[in-house]
């Protein structure tokens, strides 16, 4: 099941690329196989966000991470979706010099460690052609 912070509007998700709810599903599917929150996934931002014009693009969901997302699972399924979508529908921004991604964990501080996001970042690039491919 998917639920929303009180704070933001549940039907900006009919507004976000469909690939982004495609993401957010494997994302579902994900924490009920593994029983992370009784399969409960709670969507934190959708349209809108501080920090970041792709949430305005509607290209971006984020996701909590509290309760039984520990950071193996966080990077277990960073991993598998990145493995499975990342080439074809992620994205990455351009002064960094990784593979796009469609989720986003990681975080490169200003002296150059990283350490985790609080929450999970989905994302996808502009243009994706639909195919059956
Ligand atoms: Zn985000």
């Amino acid at each position: 099941m998917i639920i929303f912070k009180p704070e933001i509007a549940p039907s900006d998700i009919c507004r976000v690329c469909p690939y982004v709810r495609i993401v957010l599903s494997y994302v579902e599917a994900y924490a009920i196989d593994n029983d992370i929150n009784d399969g409960v996934v709670t969507v934190t931002s959708i349209m809108s966000d501080r920090d970041s014009g792709i949430h305005e693009d509607g290209r971006a969901v984020d996701i909590s991470i509290k309760g039984d997302w520990t950071s193996f699972h966080c990077n277990r399924l960073k991993h598998q979706l990145n493995k499975k979508f990342g080439a074809e529908w992620g994205t990455k921004p351009s002064e960094l010099d990784v593979p796009p991604r469609v989720l986003v964990y990681d975080r490169t501080l200003a002296d150059g460690s990283k350490d985790h996001l609080d929450h999970l970042h989905l994302q996808v690039r502009r243009n994706i052609i639909y195919s059956f491919d």
